[in-house]
């Protein structure tokens, strides 16, 4: 196959009544539906005047049209550019501005910020084979060049925006393709499997991981609209075999189960969990294999490499607390003349994974990626005796205090261990002198279930003298992605008061 819809067709001709999708709604899909819905949103598109080349919104949460017209797309070779629909109005009209789409769709039957984003635009409802939703013609900028080849870009996705605003990337065909297949081999996925799909649509790990990795296996794929720990409990509980899920998620089904009084999950199904986006706290890896009863995957990617570079396949309760080694096909190297400690430097990586730039930012492209290739991660990282990849936080945001490196994710990981933490989110932040404090936010699980001086102790004992947060503030919710990633620089705006 050369197109990603092409892998859908393929099971539809060998297995047209396998099970394919399960809807939000629990509509289900077998590959011969797929495949017709694909055709039904392909002929859609057309009529709003969507040919090769153009680019066509999708103002998404999970559910089937957002796949059926993520593969429409790629059969009139048109850009698909999901994005997730509780971003704001002026996030969404920056990035049509930017990307010029001929055509919107919105996924208003499941979301109301899709369908209120929808009135907004005078988009249309519509009845279709895939699901109600709202339709919009739109004036588009010309079309981009097709290429016959897998460099034709079938997605542009967009960046959490952990770090700043979200960035467009360009995936193609052959990112797609290439990162379905080696997340099938990773995972072992086969065609019986039934994966829990939570991870939103609209980012990389939903997207490549979850969604392409299914249609490349021939596996279902049960889509949930958000996450929500009851029903991910319920749908382990029913029988899903693979969850792929980030760090967050398992947190959060951790907390579920434990004021629930479910020790462990007690499936006989369930046989592949993994976490991936953000790093995994070693505490809560430890908790989830002991609920799960299974070894918790740690797999390490990000958008601009369609999701995976390297990935751990470690039996339960094996220490590393590593990304595993690249995949097959993926070259990683360090550049350490970033970072200022012997071994660490920032993870450069090359591959079939690489994306082909930032849409219409040559600047940024050419800033990300090398001249032989590797695109630069931001990340650091060091390399193991046995070529494991460590990521010890993002060069970004590395905290220098007093002359000593602060890696927030290692401070995260002693305040999680205290069990009244849910999650928790470290920054640094510049203060006279020149020097750096260490910040942290923590999410408690009820009101009042420990104080801010209790944990201060808590670490301590944990932590040397400089890492030692000089604040930490309790608060209710954390500024989070649509997946459950803490979006960290809104944390300062976020918390202004309460840091005065
Ligand atoms: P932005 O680039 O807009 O600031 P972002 O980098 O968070 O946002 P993504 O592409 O969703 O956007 O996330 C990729 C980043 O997530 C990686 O660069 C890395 O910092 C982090 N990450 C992903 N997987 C892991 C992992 N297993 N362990 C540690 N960090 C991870
Ligand atoms: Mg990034």
């Amino acid at each position: 196959v050369t197109r990603i819809h092409q892998m859908v067709a393929r099971h539809a001709a060998e297995r047209p009544t396998a099970p394919a999708m399960i809807d939000a709604d629990g509509t289900r899909y077998d590959w011969a539906g797929y495949a017709a819905a694909i055709d039904a949103a392909a002929a859609l598109l057309a009529a709003q005047g969507v040919g090769a080349g153009d680019r066509v919104l999708i103002v998404a949460e999970n559910c089937f049209a957002v796949a059926a017209t993520v593969m429409a797309c790629s059969a009139l070779d048109a850009w698909a550019l999901p994005v997730n629909a509780r971003m704001s109005p002026a996030e969404i009209d920056r990035i049509a501005a930017h990307a010029e789409p001929r055509a919107a769709l919105y996924t208003s039957a499941v979301s109301k910020e899709a369908a209120a984003h929808a009135e907004a635009a005078g988009a249309q409802a519509m009845a279709t084979a895939f699901g109600n939703v709202h339709v919009a013609a739109l004036p588009g900028g010309a079309p981009e060049p097709v290429e016959e080849g897998p460099g034709q870009v079938a997605v542009i996705l967009y960046t959490t925006g952990t770090t700043g605003a979200p960035k467009g990337v360009m995936l193609t065909h052959g990112n797609l393709i290439f990162a379905a297949g080696a997340s099938r081999d990773l995972r072992n996925l086969v065609p019986d499997d039934h994966v829990y799909g939570a991870l939103p649509l609209t980012h990389v790990f939903g997207l490549a991981s979850m969604l392409m990795a299914s249609a490349m296996t021939g596996c279902q794929v049960e889509l949930a609209t958000r996450f929500s720990a009851e029903a991910l409990y319920q749908a382990l509980k029913r029988g899903a075999t693979v969850l792929p899920a980030v760090p967050q998620m398992h947190a959060v089904l951790m907390a579920y189960a434990a004021q629930h009084g479910h020790e462990t999950l007690g499936s006989d199904r369930l046989r592949y969990v993994s976490s991936g986006a953000a790093p995994l706290d070693p505490a809560w890896k430890r908790k989830a294999e002991a609920f799960y009863g299974l070894p918790l995957q740690n797999g390490y990617g990000m958008t601009e490499t369609t999701a995976g570079v390297s990935g751990t396949r470690n039996a339960i309760g094996d220490p590393d607390t590593s990304v595993g080694p690249p995949l097959p096909g993926v070259t990683v190297r360090l550049d350490e003349s970033v970072g200022n400690e012997p071994g660490v430097g920032e993870v450069l990586t090359a591959g079939p994974h690489i994306m082909k730039g930032y849409y219409k930012n040559p600047e940024a492209t050419a800033q990300a990626l090398t001249a032989d290739g590797f695109m630069r991660t931001g990340d650091l990282g060091r390399l193991d005796a046995e070529g494991r990849l460590h990521i010890v936080g993002r060069s970004k945001e590395l905290i220098i205090r007093g002359g000593f490196n602060v890696y927030p994710p290692e401070v995260e990981a002693a305040l999680n261990d205290h069990p009244a933490v849910v999650q928790s989110a470290v920054i640094g932040r510049k203060v006279a002198g020149g020097n750096e404090e260490v910040l942290a936010f923590c999410q408690i699980t009820a009101p009042g279930a420990v104080e801010a001086e209790t944990l201060g102790r808590f670490v301590a004992e944990r932590l040397s003298g400089y890492k030692r947060p000089s604040r930490i503030l309790i608060v209710d919710a954390l500024p989070a992605a649509a997946t459950g990633k803490i979006l960290k620089h809104k944390l300062l705006e976020t918390f202004a008061e309460a840091l005065d």
